[in-house]
């Protein structure tokens, strides 16, 4: 079987998405790509339900090449973003706070320093037909720039990273700014993180304090 410990981290990651509530039911989809090889998760499949065979192997131009499900309807998505990035794993998912931001605003903005993880302010890529190559060509701008993740407008969001552990926790940092930002607008005005703000604590990442050992 083609990606075998690929597909198995399907299963492992469709059931933590469940389990964690950023996925309901058969409303999102994960892939990882190995080389020229893409495993997916299925169209229409409960993912806390999966099985490795459940889940088809493409290649990179989107020919199946094993599997008897169909692959998820938004493989276009996965794809263009393999195209595009260097990601090996693609999370997309239909998160209530991310649902909720995607559909009221054009981006989430830096409210809180971890945005830096997701590549800084997160944009909302434009509406379209879910599935369709507008809609993977939109999400795909909308990463532009060493983004790690994106929300689509009136839909949910995405996020990759260079394994599925990465991807899984973009993804739920993703939903947890949302979660932050939406809570914010409903005690008051959320303050926003300047530019320079954002450097310095670039800087401060990269030169963590030192503490001397007690001799
Ligand atoms: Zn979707």
């Amino acid at each position: 079987m083609l990606l075998e410990d690929e597909r198995s981290g399907l299963c492992a990651i469709g059931l933590r998405l469940a389990e964690t509530g950023l996925v309901t039911g058969s409303s999102g989809n994960v892939s990882v790509r190995v080389g020229d090889l893409v495993a997916v998760t299925p169209g229409g499949v409960m993912l806390d339900r999966l099985r490795p065979e459940d889940c088809p192997v493409l290649d990179v131009e989107g020919y199946l090449l094993e599997g008897e499900r169909a692959p998820s309807s938004e493989t276009p998505m996965h794809l263009a973003l393999y195209a595009a990035t260097d990601a090996a794993a693609v999370v997309h998912t239909h998160s209530t706070y991310g649902a909720v931001v995607a559909t009221t605003m054009t981006e989430l903005p830096p409210i809180h320093y971890n945005v830096l993880l997701l590549g800084g302010t997160v944009r909302v890529a434009e509406y379209a037909t879910y599935g369709t190559p507008e809609l993977a060509a939109h999400v795909r701008t909308a990463m532009e720039g060493g983004k790690r993740a994106a929300l689509l407008a009136n839909h949910g969001g995405v996020a990759i990273g260079r394994d599925l552990d990465e991807a899984y926790e973009n993804a739920r940092l993703l939903e947890w700014l949302c979660g932050v930002y939406v809570r914010s607008r409903m005690i008051g005005e959320p303050r926003i993180l300047t530019d320079d703000e954002l450097q310095q604590v670039v800087e401060r990442a990269l030169t963590p304090p030192v503490f001397p050992r007690r001799s």
